[in-house]
């Protein structure tokens, strides 16, 4: 391999940081020191200097209807860097509250409308009943080439529509909204999901199919299958538990 480090952006990290969002960026790094992968993390917050193009991975995990109106006017600055990253390669993770910002809009429990970046068609409205998607999840997604189960835990208010490309179906639990049974969006590039989880300890398939896209951007002969394979016969446990909890057979 031509290329063995990865340089992940961790946006608005203190404050985008809901339900162990942060245990994605541990298990994404440790899982990277176990196969010799350098992974360096960059934290950026509200007002900092950065070239967001130099990276392989942004991240951008969940938040509260404050903390995503007092980011946007940040984030909205930052659109062509975002636009240009992903136009060279850049894979991007999106949970919850992230993953909202990055469609057309925001309208918050209380009404107040937060624009989004618009890359994409889908919007969010709080539900009019106030009533929020808490609890367990499970889908069943298609990274790529392979379908898999991918477990988490969602707590929003927001109700996302007109998702041209969902993530996955969802086997228990709500997803992007009350009635659609589809989870997140994710087009080869951007993954965004209401699963916290926290996402990458609970699926170590989808912190490694990360990883593989960040070398990906780098190496473009590289196939998931490179990867050195981890024991993760924990992981595996905990997965079973979780699995029979939400009565799901795979
Ligand atoms: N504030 C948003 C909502 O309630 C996002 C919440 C989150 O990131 N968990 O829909």
């Amino acid at each position: 391999m031509q290329h063995n480090k990865i340089r992940v952006c961790w946006m608005y990290h203190n404050i985008m940081d809901l339900y162990g969002d942060k245990g994605n960026m541990m298990v994404l790094s440790k899982r990277c020191e176990k196969r010799g992968i350098e992974c360096e993390i960059v934290p950026l917050e509200i007002g900092q200097e950065m070239d967001l193009t130099e990276f392989d991975l942004l991240f951008l995990g969940g938040g509260a209807d404050r903390e995503q109106v007092l980011l946007m006017e940040d984030l909205l600055k930052r659109k062509e860097q975002i636009a240009k990253a992903m136009e060279q390669g850049t894979f991007v993770v999106l949970i919850c509250g992230g993953y909202q910002l990055f469609g057309q809009y925001y309208i918050a429990a209380d009404g107040t409308k937060i624009e989004g970046l618009k890359f994409f068609d889908y919007y969010t409205e709080a539900g009019s009943n106030y009533q929020r998607c808490i609890g367990n999840i499970a889908i069943s997604a298609q990274l790529d080439d392979f379908t898999t189960t991918i477990i988490g835990f969602e707590n929003h208010g927001g109700q996302t529509r007109n998702v041209s490309k969902p993530f996955g179906k969802v086997l228990s639990g709500y997803g992007n909204n009350q009635s659609d049974h589809m989870e997140g969006f994710y087009n080869g590039q951007v993954l965004g999901t209401y699963m916290h989880g926290p996402l990458f300890p609970k699926n170590p398939e989808v912190a490694d199919f990360v990883i593989y896209k960040c070398l990906k951007k780098q190496n473009p002969e590289l196939k998931y299958t490179d990867l050195t394979r981890l024991d993760d016969s924990l992981e595996q446990q905990a997965r079973e538990v979780m699995l029979k909890r939400m009565n799901i057979t795979v």
